[in-house]
């Protein structure tokens, strides 16, 4: 069984259920769905608005994202060394053997990081939230 909010001419709104995609159709060509309020036959899907604050979307509220990006923030941090905005620079030696190999994370222009990019150097890049305490 399905679900489906409907519509009339007069923008009356309504759900009816179907056993599918198919008998909805059916009915509806065969002109067995009446708005409840008008009695019009002339009845169409109405656009279902999204689903919002399911627990069946997987994706964070902002809140959440927000104290996602700030964890994510303190590990790079704390794993990482600041380069600032030598950041562009720095990727490019390690990525080139001219310095030793590790961690960075600091600054780059949108120019930079498409630099970055076509050289083939593999760079990470999340919104700066700042720290709660800062
Ligand atoms: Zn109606």
């Amino acid at each position: 069984m399905i679900l489906y909010e409907l519509r009339c001419p007069s923008d009356h709104r309504f759900e009816g259920w179907f056993r599918n995609s198919d008998a909805f159709e059916a009915q509806q060509s065969a002109q067995e769905i009446a708005c409840p309020v008008c009695g019009d036959k002339q009845v169409d899907r109405a656009l279902m608005a999204p689903a919002v604050g399911r627990k069946s979307n997987n994706l964070p509220d902002p809140a959440q994202a927000i104290t996602l990006l700030r964890t994510l923030r303190k590990v790079v941090e704390e794993s990482h060394e600041n380069v600032g905005d030598r950041f562009a620079e720095e990727a490019r030696k390690i990525h080139y053997g001219e310095t030793e190999q590790r961690g960075i994370y600091g600054q780059a222009t949108e120019d930079e990081a498409e630099e970055l990019a076509d050289e083939g150097i593999e760079i990470g890049r999340l919104p700066w939230m700042p720290l709660a305490d800062s």
